[in-house]
């Protein structure tokens, strides 16, 4: 989880989409075009710090 978030956190990637060294993997191709990076880390951030 914190490697996520810090995977996520630091890619260069624009917020509103995702690359291979970030988010996308061979397993979640099928939503890549849904995946933001900004979304994701929104909900990392949200479950590490519950409100
Ligand atoms: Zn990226």
């Amino acid at each position: 989880m914190e490697a996520a978030a810090r995977r996520v956190a630091s890619c260069d990637c624009g917020q509103e989409t995702s690359c291979y060294g970030c988010l996308r993997t061979r397993r979640n191709e099928y939503h890549h075009d849904q995946l933001s990076r900004g979304a994701t880390l929104e909900v990392l951030c949200s479950l590490r710090d519950p409100a």
